[in-house]
């Protein structure tokens, strides 16, 4: 089976998509990508939600995604008496300390030491999504003084951010640590990284994490956009998350850091995810705002490889919906002539090495004749990954005898991946991408496609053919460069 569009969908999985025939149902409207996310359910959930994603796949025959999201350092306030939620009014002073005693309308438990060691007169706290607003007035030894500057209600365990403070806190807590081993040994695709500030943070967690799967880092702290260039040398991929980026910086300023996130992604040729509030209201309705539906269709538009579905699918009414609602958007964009040139338009020049001049051949090809799709073997999946910098305006297959590879690049614009048997000669490759391209829909008799591989034939990196052939054809054994 095939999908008829390029960019892909995440769905992050909850209470309302939790059993095997929601999954498959979510897979049916259309998820590429399913999103576990380690701040809620134990490791028995998880394990089970990913044991129904893996059973959904061998049930389609289409390589499935699954990203573990670690929670990271969230900081979040004690608890109050008798689960109090008291109203904080503007212009009254609250106090943060370390005491564990239940909290009232003056004071709470904030227990993060190095917080209030870091802490300055005139720093920000938000409580509760930003919905509170704090000023620090004095910073005691174990305390923090703030008057309320936007009120609100205060319960327990509510999420705080410190957009001013810079954490001193270590990128991994001993949660995160423990939950990275559990979903690596799982066999997750994609590790999520939460709150990620420096580059030194990915390197810590890739260093746990040992090639098992992917690193995605979540740009949700001012500090990672401003050092964005040093970490996307050291990831494999980003989410533009927008729900603690848009608390931590003026909201006003989410849309172009957006843009500018998926220009540098795009560039490099690392896949971008844009999250958090997409269809927002369809957690209760069946249709979505003008608003969501044109938030979605611009984050097409700008070229991420991926848009995500959070509480939507987690746990909302209509998570099947919301995801039908995605594909329609996104097929319905790009059909459109402005969205093909403006994908175009916004290309940047490939790098000079082999595997570019490859794909970027390709590409052009696949633009100068008619060509159905590309077909791009690839071991370790890094031609996949540069076939998709490209942004062909016809479907990549990614052909590899590798699960794994195939799995990871289900991200990947554009790319349709199949496992297919292991073939070591050219001749053969051509042979397997005719036959899958015709299985997986893509092209018929006299239809044509583009080939890439590299010969020798399981050597990583060495992508240097390009071929054109027409289904239909038998190679000639003759004028094989491969054979
Ligand atoms: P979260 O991350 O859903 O784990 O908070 C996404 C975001 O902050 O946008
Ligand atoms: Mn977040």
């Amino acid at each position: 089976m095939r999908r008829h569009r390029n960019v892909k969908v995440v769905a992050t999985l909850g209470p309302a998509s939790s059993k095997p025939d929601q999954i498959r149902r979510l897979f049916d409207a259309g998820v590429d990508v399913f999103r576990m996310n380690m701040s809620h359910g134990d490791h028995e959930d998880h394990t089970a939600r990913y044991n129904a994603i893996r059973q959904v796949e061998e049930e389609v025959g289409r390589p499935i995604a699954i990203l573990g999201d670690l929670q990271g350092p969230k900081l979040r306030v004690g608890v109050f008496a008798e689960g109090a939620k008291p109203d904080l009014e503007q212009g009254q002073t609250f106090r943060f300390d370390l005491d564990p005693t239940p909290g009232d309308a003056t004071r709470v438990q904030l227990p993060h030491p190095e917080i209030i060691k870091a802490a300055h007169v005139g720093a920000t706290l938000l409580v509760n999504d930003g919905k509170i607003r704090l000023k620090v007035k004095e910073v005691g030894a174990d305390f923090l003084t703030t008057v309320v500057e936007i009120g609100g209600q205060i319960s327990e365990r509510k999420g705080v951010n410190v957009p001013d403070i810079e954490l001193p806190l270590a990128a991994l807590s001993e949660k995160d640590k423990d939950d990275l081993e559990f979903v690596c040994k799982l066999g997750v695709d994609w590790i999520a990284l939460s709150f990620v500030q420096r580059p030194e943070d990915v390197i810590e967690a890739n260093d746990l994490v040992r090639g098992r799967a992917l690193v995605m880092v979540k740009v949700e702290k001012p500090a990672a956009v401003e050092r964005i260039g040093g970490i996307m040398e050291v990831c494999d991929g980003i989410m533009v998350a927008r729900g603690d980026l848009g608390v931590e910086l003026p909201i006003a300023e989410i849309p172009p850091i957006q843009k500018r996130l998926i220009s540098m992604s795009r560039d490099r040729g690392k896949p971008v995810i844009v999250a958090t509030q997409m269809l927002e209201s369809m957690i209760d309705n069946p249709m979505p705002t003008r608003a969501e539906v044109t938030d979605v269709a611009n984050a097409i538009y700008e070229g991420a490889d991926a848009v995500m579905l959070s509480a939507e699918s987690a746990v909302g009414s209509y998570g099947p919906e919301a995801v039908e609602m995605m594909d329609h958007i996104a097929r319905s964009m790009e059909q459109d002539e402005d969205y093909r040139s403006t994908i175009m338009n916004s290309r940047t020049k490939a790098r000079p090495t082999p595997s570019d001049a490859i794909t970027a051949a390709a590409r052009e090809v696949a633009e100068t004749l008619e060509v159905k799709a590309i077909c791009c073997f690839t071991h370790s999946g890094t031609t996949a990954r540069r076939m998709a910098r490209e942004r062909p305006l016809v479907p990549i297959m990614v052909l590899t005898p590798i699960m794994k590879t195939a799995r990871k690049m289900a991200l990947l614009w554009g790319a349709h991946c199949v496992v297919t048997k292991n073939v070591d000669m050219f001749r053969q490759a051509v042979v397997v991408a005719i036959e899958e391209s015709a299985v997986n829909g893509f092209a018929t008799t006299g239809d044509r496609l583009a080939i890439t591989a590299g010969v020798p034939f399981n050597v990583p990196g060495t992508t240097n053919i390009l071929r054109i052939a027409e289904v239909g054809e038998t190679p000639e054994p003759m004028t094989d460069p491969g054979a």
